[in-house]
C-alpha cells in the first residue's frame, strides 16, 4: 500500500521524507500548490521539489497551476474567513480526493514540518478531508525536524524560500525587496 505525501516545497519535504524512508513507508510525492505566486516562484519551487524527489528516488506527481488571480480576488473570504483557511482546505481537499481516486491507502503533508504554519488548522482540515473521501490521514508532528530538514536541503543545494507562498505573504516578508530581485535572475 502506498501513501501520498503532499509536498509544499523541496526543503520542507526533506525531513518528512527522511522519516518515511527510515520507517519503510512506500510513498509518492504530490505537488498541488496553487497558492505559490508569482509563476516564476511556482516553477522554482516545483523544480526544487523534483530535486528533492530525485534525491530519494521517489515519484513526483504534479497537479494544478499557479492561481494568483484567485488569491488576489479574495472571493473566498466570505466562505472561509481567512486566506490561510482557504489555502489549507483547497490543497488538502485536492490531495485527499486524488489519494482516494488513485488507490492510495493514506495521505499526509509536509506542511506539518513548519513551525510557521498553523499546525492545528492543517490537522483539522486533513481529518475532515479524510472522512469526506474515505482515505486515511496519517498524522506526523514533523516540526522537531524542521531545522534538520532545512540543513539537509542546504547540503544538496536546494533553493530555500523566504516567504510562505502567496502574493500577500511575499508582500509581508521582511525580505520582500531581495525576493523581488531574485525574480529578475
Ligand atoms: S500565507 Fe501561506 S498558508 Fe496562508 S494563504 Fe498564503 S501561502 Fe497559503
Amino acid at each position: 500500500m502506498t501513501m501520498l505525501l503532499h509536498a509544499c516545497c523541496g526543503p520542507c519535504s526533506m525531513y518528512p521524507q527522511s522519516v518515511l524512508q527510515y520507517e519503510g513507508t512506500v510513498y509518492d510525492m504530490f505537488w498541488f500548490n496553487p497558492n505559490i505566486h508569482p509563476e516564476f516562484e511556482w516553477n522554482r519551487r516545483l523544480e526544487n521539489l523534483q530535486m528533492a524527489a530525485d534525491h530519494y528516488g521517489v515519484k513526483l506527481i504534479r497537479e494544478g497551476r499557479c492561481l494568483e488571480d484567485y488569491w488576489l480576488s479574495k472571493d473566498y473570504l466570505e466562505e472561509y474567513g481567512s486566506r490561510c483557511a482557504m489555502c489549507y482546505d483547497l490543497r488538502m481537499d485536492y490531495t485527499a480526493r486524488y489519494a482516494a481516486e488513485h488507490g492510495y491507502d493514506s495521505f499526509t503533508t509536509t506542511l506539518l514540518v513548519s513551525p510557521y504554519q498553523q499546525h492545528e488548522a492543517i490537522v483539522e482540515t486533513c481529518e475532515k478531508k479524510s472522512l469526506q473521501y474515505g482515505v486515511k490521514f496519517r498524522y506526523y508532528d514533523f516540526r522537531e525536524g524542521f531545522r534538520k530538514g532545512q540543513n539537509m536541503a542546504r547540503d544538496i543545494g536546494l533553493y530555500r524560500q523566504k516567504y510562505c507562498g502567496c502574493i500577500f505573504s511575499l508582500e509581508e516578508s521582511e525580505f520582500r525587496d531581495k525576493i523581488l530581485k531574485s525574480f529578475e535572475s
